[in-house]
């Protein structure tokens, strides 16, 4: 691939963490990439180390004006756009008794708002392209836990909205579908692991370890690429077997 052919992905959360190390592999892979994120500095940085042709989108998902914005930029910029990775996300660890509802809010407006808003922006350049979307969820959307009312509803609504996507889409040859990513080192996830949530993952997970940011990465950019053409509306967990044991969420 060349020039205008060369394949262009817009990746949101891409400043750091599953996003950057998913936009890094893309590149890698052929990809030419839009790096959206909310945090100046780590776009700033993200974007000065980047190896591959990329463009930065400052932008916050959850702002209903960003997203038409983002997707008109990379346009300008790159002329098409063949996958979005709607991978920003905030964390939010508490039980329903003490979640007030601006940290509902603003769990929602992130994880869920923000995915509605992208892709619904997204559809008409993927439209052209026959694109594919990859929506970040998490094993919290699979499995229900004590901790992550917040979190967890917002995953499982991602779920159904990528079903819902890949329902209402796959006419245009859009294909949509979502990772559910298990516990993996990054800043969102480790302001919430404790010691005694780490050494839990580690005996609930049948790889028994943590997973890395490309681990995550190379699921993603597959659901993304030519070797998927015939997989939508999928909930895929990469999370070393969690899912499927049934030990419950530390
Ligand atoms: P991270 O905090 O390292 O990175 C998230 C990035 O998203 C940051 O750069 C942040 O600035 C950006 N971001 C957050 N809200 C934004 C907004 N409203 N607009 C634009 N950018 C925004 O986190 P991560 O662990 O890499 O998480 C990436 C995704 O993976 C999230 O959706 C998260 O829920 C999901 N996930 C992570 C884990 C884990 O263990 N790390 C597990 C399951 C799912």
């Amino acid at each position: 691939m060349s020039g205008t052919e060369q394949k262009v992905a817009l990746v949101t959360g891409a400043a750091r963490g599953i996003g950057l190390a998913t936009a890094q592999l893309m590149a890698e892979d052929g990809w030419r990439i839009a790096l959206l994120d909310r945090d100046e500095p780590a776009l700033k940085e993200a974007a000065a180390n980047f190896k591959g042709e990329a463009i930065s989108l400052l932008h916050d998902v959850s702002d209903p004006q960003a997203a038409p914005q983002a997707i008109r930029e990379t346009l300008n910029a790159f002329g098409r756009i063949d996958a979005l990775v709607n991978n920003a996300g905030v964390a939010d660890f508490g039980p329903i008794e003490e979640t007030d509802f601006t940290r509902w809010r603003t769990v929602m407006e992130t994880n869920l708002d923000g995915v509605f808003l992208m892709s619904q922006a997204a559809i008409p350049a993927l439209k052209e392209t026959k694109g594919a979307i990859v929506n970040i969820a998490s094993i919290s959307g699979l499995r229900a836990s004590t901790l992550r009312v917040a979190y967890g509803t917002s995953k499982a609504a991602v779920i159904q909205l990528t079903r819902q996507q890949a329902a209402e889409l796959g006419e245009y040859g859009i294909r949509a579908n979502a990772v559910c990513p298990g516990p993996v080192r990054t800043k969102l996830a480790m302001a919430v692991h404790t010691q005694d949530i780490i050494d839990a993952y580690h005996d609930a997970i049948p790889l028994n370890r943590y997973g890395s940011e490309r681990e995550i990465g190379e699921v993603v950019a597959f659901l993304c690429g030519p070797k998927a053409s015939y997989v939508t509306g999928q909930i895929i967990a990469a999370d070393g077997g969690f899912e499927s044991t049934g030990v419950g969420l530390p």
